[in-house]
């Protein structure tokens, strides 16, 4: 049963809050989890980058994102000083050797009650060691004292920051519905104060966000990795919207997962672009499955993500093969 969603942003803070579950227990000294994996490095070589990836235990977000589920490995408290160099530390012993580390933190890196500004000195010495150093960040932490936080950081560094950012959707009445409390311009003077400072820039784009059908999602997804490219991205992220964090499944009707014939054909046109490289999310890809053709598509997805071409056809599967394809391609 779909219920009303409303209109505001702080009833929708609220609203999005009282639909939570609980939340993981979590030590401030561990990571909730790490992994090593291997991402083309450059659209033209598409050298595989040995990387690092790290999700750090920190403080949550202080945004309310509707599609949002990180909080769920989240705590209520700051983190003591020290404690994410700890977390650092703790997966690195554990990790193969890599050029490139990612510290994902559920939230902004450069928000002062998720990593605590003093350790960031410290964290910046840890990763000294590699190519690329990788972190996520919401527009609104990089204006001002923040964005100035984020270049001291970048100075600390030996190797080439990039900095991840979700502008989720380009079409601005899904963007404020979603309540990440952004605009495509916001997004855009994030991209150019990176640009400026010789910053990356990598960006996640959702693929069927709620209130959107299946076609507006590849159509958006599209439109959005558009954007992305004009500011510059060197990587786009398309991520298919996920149900299970309770506030998109109270929606009802107006949210439904994308099926995988959408995600190739999003896929296909950021590809097309030859303007960054770009990925599909595959994570938990199973729960998308829908039709005797998914492990094919997914196989393909997969092997996109790696080459960096487009390969072969979608698969011509009488169930699902006439669904979406990129409106402009
Ligand atoms: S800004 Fe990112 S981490 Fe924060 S609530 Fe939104 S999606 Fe989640
Ligand atoms: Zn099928």
């Amino acid at each position: 049963m779909s219920e009303l969603y409303p209109t505001t942003a702080s009833q929708r803070d609220r609203w999005i809050l009282q639909r939570r579950g609980p939340k993981a227990s979590l030590d401030a000294f561990r990571p909730y989890a790490f992994l090593w994996e291997e991402e083309p490095g450059s659209a033209i070589e598409t050298l595989a980058l040995p990387t690092a990836t790290i999700f750090l235990t920190n403080r949550e977000c202080p945004f309310r994102c509707l599609m949002c589920d990180l909080w769920q490995n989240t705590l209520d408290h700051r983190v003591p000083s020290g404690a994410i160099a700890a977390q650092i530390r703790y997966a690195l012993e554990r990790l193969p050797a890599a050029r490139c580390i990612k510290l994902y933190n559920a939230g902004s890196f450069f928000d002062p009650q998720a990593i605590p500004p003093e350790d960031l000195p410290e964290i910046a010495a840890l990763v000294r060691g590699f190519d690329r150093v990788i972190v996520e960040c919401h527009p609104a932490f990089l204006r001002g004292e923040y964005g100035g936080r984020a270049l001291r950081f970048q100075a600390g560094l030996r190797g080439q920051l990039e900095i991840a950012i979700g502008l989720e959707t380009v079409h601005p009445p899904t963007l404020e519905k979603l309540n990440k409390r952004i605009t495509v311009e916001e997004f855009r003077q994030a991209a150019a104060f990176l640009k400026r400072h010789n910053i990356d820039l990598r960006v996640f784009i959702l693929l069927r966000p709620p209130f959107q059908s299946e076609s507006e999602g590849v159509e958006w997804a599209c439109r959005s990795l558009d954007v992305a490219a004009e500011c510059g991205a060197r990587v786009c992220s398309i991520i298919p919207t996920r149900g299970g964090n309770g506030a998109l499944e109270a929606l009802g009707k107006v949210f439904q997962p994308p099926g995988l014939r959408s995600l190739e054909a999003a896929m296909e046109y950021g590809l097309s672009l030859r303007q960054c490289l770009v990925f599909a999310d595959l994570w938990d890809l199973e729960k998308f499955y829908d039709c005797d053709c998914s492990p094919e598509r997914a196989a393909r997805l997969s092997e996109m993500n790696r080459k960096q071409v487009v390969v072969g056809q979608a698969s011509a599967c009488l169930h699902c093969g006439q669904a979406e394809a990129c409106p402009t391609l």
